[in-house]
């Protein structure tokens, strides 16, 4: 079979996505591979499939234990014979699961790298051919990552005590050189083919508010997401429990998790929001990596979170089947000073010398600037965030609230002008202030604690902007900021000039931001609901999806995801070929639910002749 044949017969996908086909071909060679994708790009894919087409079992390596349940479940359901080792099996289950491991029927295997140094898993690694060790979620083995797990540095040795070294490939959503170097370097990899996809998702509206009242804002948002499934993130646990009661009382079906509450009560919890019981699942960042529940349709941030990578990790576990989906910041300034107090006073890395720890630190800081920028930045966030990750995008994208809004662009070239030499006159008499304060200064106010300096009476640029609003004022020194004509250091925040600086002024260089246009015609802050073409054989089909579930009691996505039904009310299958082309149904499925939901289309379509 053919790899293409692979991944329709049990995956029921009939295309490769961008980037599966050469990893996937690559690692048939013989080669190594790190797979560099974003979140719901199709990692899995990626290794899944040639683990079926080569002689031998492949051993997947992952930190997400409590997953791994979910990820051998819906091979098993395709009709691949899975199966996984960690600390959550009883003695039992863990003796018959290395009992099927020997007999030679499992093709894939995962397991915690915990698992790899004990005796059991040796003996296998040792006595079974083994076509390849993958490694999920590889960038854990960096300290540079923001998972660092120290047991990840023990695969390398694992893999030096097979008898035959595999093939290895490693996958991983962050994308940083750094980090991408550690995953070579330390996990020993041969000259690995290496695949970067674009880090866009197009199906993801990004939104970013910065409301007044944010429980106000979360409901106006819930109020948008009817009868749909999403996770709120929250800063502190605090904040969590506060946030979830409040959602409860006010009538929203939702449950919490965070590392302060009992595993039991985690796991039942993430397992009401995995199953739909519960529709929104409010959480610290402990929720969530690798959960990959399909039908996450938003993701709202409750607070900023310390920077892009951690923003775009959990915002991305949204529309993972590829349906629209949104990604809704709620931004405030406090955000940025509790991500302040939490860098300082982290406890993480405590077995790195001071030096190193001050290094980390600092470079925490600078992501956090970053993430302060993308949140009140007045133009495209989309191309923002690309440009981060090392991509160049459009500067609109149509899909995010910077473009939706209807901005304008208005030339700020004099602003900026007046800006840089207002904080040159005060760098000539020694003085640095931030934003807040060369506001107030360049918009001439009267408060008490400037009146010593004499501003009025010395500074030429006192009050030259007197005629722009406050927020106005602040914006244009944010993007200044944002695009390094100046900058800003130090404990305080101070804005100074750079080396840009100077060139603004003497090449007089033009310099535009995108402004609200006045009065903008009240609109949805979120993107358009997609409905399905026929909402009611959608609900119907769900409802078969449901039954089909809780009879076999597993997550209704896993049974197929809410883009595989969507794809059945616009082709309305009534054969079996037909079924067979739905995007998601794999031979196993087309067998097994076949004819439950070809049952519902029929009698919608007797219902509904005309469609
Ligand atoms: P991640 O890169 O985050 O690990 P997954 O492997 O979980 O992503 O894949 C995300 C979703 O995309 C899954 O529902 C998966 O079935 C689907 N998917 C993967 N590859 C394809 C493909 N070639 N065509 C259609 N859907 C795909
Ligand atoms: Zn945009």
């Amino acid at each position: 079979m053919t790899p293409q044949a692979v991944l329709q017969r049990y995956f029921g996908y009939s295309q490769f996505r961008k980037g599966q086909a050469e990893l996937i071909n690559s690692i048939l060679s013989g080669r190594d591979a790190v797979g560099i994708m974003p979140t719901g790009a199709g990692k899995s894919i990626c290794y899944q499939v040639p683990a079926l087409m080569l002689e031998g079992m492949t051993i997947v390596i992952s930190p997400l234990i409590s997953l791994m349940q979910d990820q051998v479940d819906a091979l098993r359901m395709n009709g691949i014979p899975a199966a996984f080792l960690n600390s959550t099996l009883s003695a039992e289950a863990y003796r018959a699961t290395l009992s099927q491991v020997f007999s030679g029927n499992v093709k894939i295997l995962y397991a915690a790298p915990e698992r790899l140094e004990t005796e059991s898993f040796l003996h296998i690694a040792q006595e079974l051919p083994i076509s390849m060790v993958t490694v999920d979620e590889a960038h854990c083995v960096s300290q540079w990552g923001q998972d660092f797990r120290p047991s990840y540095l023990k695969i390398a040795d694992f893999l030096q005590m097979l008898p035959v070294r595999p093939r290895i490939s490693a996958f991983t959503a962050t994308a940083t050189q750094e980090v991408c170097e550690d995953i070579v370097r330390l996990l020993g990899l041969h000259e690995p083919f290496r695949m970067t996809t674009g880090f866009d998702r197009e199906n993801l509206y990004f939104g970013v508010q910065q409301p007044r009242d944010k429980f106000h804002a979360l409901m106006q948002i819930l109020h948008e997401h009817p009868n749909q499934s999403g996770i709120v993130y929250c800063l502190t646990r605090k904040l969590v429990e506060q946030v979830c009661d409040e959602l409860c009382e006010n009538g929203i079906s939702a449950t919490r998790y965070h590392a302060g509450l009992t595993d039991e009560e985690r796991r039942a919890n993430q397992e009401a929001f995995l199953y739909d019981r519960i529709a929104v699942m409010v959480a610290t960042n402990a929720f969530g990596m690798g959960i990959d529940k399909s039908n996450v349709s938003f993701v709202i941030h409750y607070n900023m979170p310390k920077n892009l990578e951690s923003y775009y990790q959990e915002a991305g576990r949204a529309g993972r089947d590829g349906s629209p989906a949104d990604c809704i910041l709620l931004y405030s300034g406090r955000d940025v000073r509790t991500n302040q107090f939490l860098i300082e006073h982290s406890s993480d890395n405590a077995e790195l010398d001071e030096a190193t720890r001050a290094q980390l630190r600092q470079r925490d800081a600078e992501r956090l600037k970053q993430m302060t920028f993308y949140s009140t930045r007045q133009s495209c966030l989309r191309q923002f965030m690309l440009d981060y990750f090392g991509e160049s995008a459009k500067p609109f994208c149509g899909n995010c609230s910077a473009c939706r809004t209807n901005y304008e662009q208005r030339d700020m070239t004099i602003e900026a002008q007046k800006i840089v030499s207002c904080i040159y006159r005060l760098n000539q008499r020694s003085l640095q202030f931030g934003a807040a304060a060369l506001t107030d200064i360049l918009r001439g106010s009267k408060a008490q604690k400037y009146e010593k300096f004499r501003f009025a009476d010395t500074l030429s640029t006192y009050g030259i902007m007197a005629d722009v609003s406050e927020k106005l004022c602040r914006a244009m020194i944010q993007h200044l900021l944002a695009e390094n004509w100046i900058s800003q250091t130090g404990e305080f925040q101070v804005l100074t000039l750079n080396r840009n600086s100077a060139r603004l002024l003497r090449e007089r260089c033009a310099i535009s931001l995108n402004v609200v246009k006045e009065a903008p015609p009240e609109e949805k802050k979120t993107r358009k609901q997609e409905v399905s073409e026929n909402p009611e054989l959608f609900a119907a089909l769900k409802e078969c999806r449901t039954k089909l579930a809780a009879k076999e009691s597993v997550p209704a996505y896993i049974i197929f995801t809410d883009a595989t039904l969507r794809d059945m009310c616009q082709k309305l299958p009534l054969h079996e070929m037909a079924f067979l082309s739905v995007a998601g149904v794999g031979q196993r499925k087309l067998e097994k639910y076949g004819e439950p939901f070809m049952d519902v289309i029929r009698s919608y379509l007797r219902e509904h002749p005309a469609t």
